[in-house]
């Protein structure tokens, strides 16, 4: 067991709002400008990388990561989904998991890169219990295609 660290924003709190957890991991809704669309999924120990994790620890993550871009998916019908982990300023583990429209501010740039518009285009809302369901069901899709 990892100690936590004090100095960790992700160890000291939960990051934002919590769609979903269980004692391992948790999937967080990203209040992001420009992209409504975006979610983050955190192992809860503090470890920086994905070999850190034992093997079977490490589907546990990844399986949330493909559920939390398969209710994006189904939810926001994207251009694409973008899967990231990067950890340079923040190292404990984490995966953005983006939607992404051809009309966003950045695409089909990262949306870390330099805008390439102002404005953005028409998202349908989607409401924070929509996506819980919606990562639910996608879990249990997971699950039961023997993952
Ligand atoms: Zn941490």
């Amino acid at each position: 067991m990892t100690r936590p660290l004090p100095s960790c924003e992700l160890c000291a709190t939960s990051g934002a709002e919590i769609l979903w957890q269980d004692e391992l991991c948790r999937v967080i809704r990203v209040a992001e400008p420009g992209h409504p669309a975006f979610c983050r999924v955190i192992w809860n120990e503090h470890v920086a990388e994905m070999t850190d994790l034992a093997a079977a620890e490490r589907r546990h993550l990844m399986r949330l990561v493909f559920a939390t871009e398969a209710a994006l998916r189904r939810l926001y019908r994207p251009e694409k989904i973008n899967l990231a982990s990067l950890g340079n300023v923040v190292p404990h583990l984490h995966w953005h998991v983006i939607a992404r429209f051809a009309g966003d501010r950045h695409f089909p740039r990262p949306i870390w890169a330099e805008a390439l518009r102002t404005g953005d285009p028409v998202i349908p809302p989607v409401t924070t219990e929509a996506l819980r369901q919606a990562i639910i069901l996608a879990l249990a899709e997971e699950e039961g295609s023997g993952a």
